[in-house]
């Protein structure tokens, strides 16, 4: 296990009560350990070479009380500029807008779109008592249609019919027209995935997008996800442009760097966090829980 960086910082810097305010080689050397710490935590390196700067400039001179240790100090600072970093708590799906609201699901192969999509579905059929309609675009994984049908059918939430043949974009637009029509205050639409970011990828979700005119585009992302977090954030923001992020698999091991990384990159809102495989695995953001944790 590593040591806390509480415990790592007061081995550097505890020895200093009683002086007048930190110098910049006693931060220069708590520094380190909190760029070592961050780096475990998955955090991508140029994110954390701009926190740290930030953190250098808070702290350096910064009076050294007598009524806490010079390392819980540090540790503070840090602790703020990661909740400040990670962002308001409490940013929630936007529904401001005349009925469909259309949501985009966008993000890699196995991020957890299609389970994310129902969870939200359910969420809003239940809590809101909104009429929700969920459509698949993935037609590059055979089974992807069925699943989110599957699911539908387990969460008492309509899915668009399944027309084999129809390609992404026109499957968007029969969604679009069915939303309507049907009555529908939310269209959700479930994005195919890649394994990695291409061309053909942010192409199909640029027309999507166009065809579509989303309200909200969410950006689908594995919190386990580690230094390929940046690239992954600025592409599909740089391209499509999202709306917001909701990070998967919080349940996991993982310190879950990656929300630190995409918001740095994107300064979009953190929206929801996945917090297991079933329907209600679905929580709010909290940014001060984050940063703990990425602490360690
Ligand atoms: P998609 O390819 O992006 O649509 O990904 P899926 O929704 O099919 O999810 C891939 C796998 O991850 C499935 O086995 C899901 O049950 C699982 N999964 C999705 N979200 C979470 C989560 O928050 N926690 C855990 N533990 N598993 C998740």
């Amino acid at each position: 296990m590593f040591s806390s960086l509480q415990d790592r910082l007061g081995s550097i810097l505890n020895g200093l009560t009683g002086r007048g305010a930190l110098s910049e080689a006693d931060v220069s050397a708590a520094l380190r350990e909190v760029r070592r710490a961050l780096l475990e935590a998955d955090v991508a390196l140029e994110v954390v070479r701009s926190f740290t700067d930030r953190v250098k400039e808070k702290a350096v001179g910064a009076e050294i009380l007598k009524s806490i240790k010079p390392g819980q100090m540090v540790v503070k600072i840090v602790h703020d500029e990661l909740v400040a970093t990670l962002g308001t708590e409490g940013v929630s799906i936007d529904l401001n807008a005349p009925a469909p609201v259309t949501v985009m699901m966008v993000g890699l192969q196995g991020s957890g779109k299609t389970t994310t999509t129902g969870k939200i579905a359910k969420r809003f059929t239940e809590r809101q008592k909104k009429r929700v309609l969920m459509a698949s675009l993935d037609t590059r994984r055979p089974a992807a249609q069925e699943q989110l049908r599957v699911l539908g059918e387990q969460t008492g939430v309509a899915t668009l019919p399944i027309i084999p043949g129809q390609g992404p974009v026109e499957i968007a637009v029969r969604a679009s027209q069915a939303a309507r029509l049907g009555g529908y205050d939310i269209l959700i639409l479930d994005t195919a995935g890649r394994t990695h970011i291409d061309e053909p990828l942010m192409a199909e979700m640029a027309e999507i997008k166009a065809r579509s005119t989303p309200h909200e585009i969410l950006l689908v992302a594995d919190s386990l996800t580690g230094q390929d977090a940046v690239n992954l954030a600025r592409s599909f923001d740089g391209r499509v442009g999202i709306t917001g992020i909701v990070l998967t698999r919080v349940d996991g091991d993982g310190r879950g760097g990656a929300a630190l990384s995409m918001r740095a990159v994107t300064g979009k809102p953190i929206k929801l966090l996945g917090t297991g495989e079933k329907m209600d695995a679905l929580e709010e953001f909290h940014p001060s829980r984050v940063a703990d944790r990425i602490l360690g």
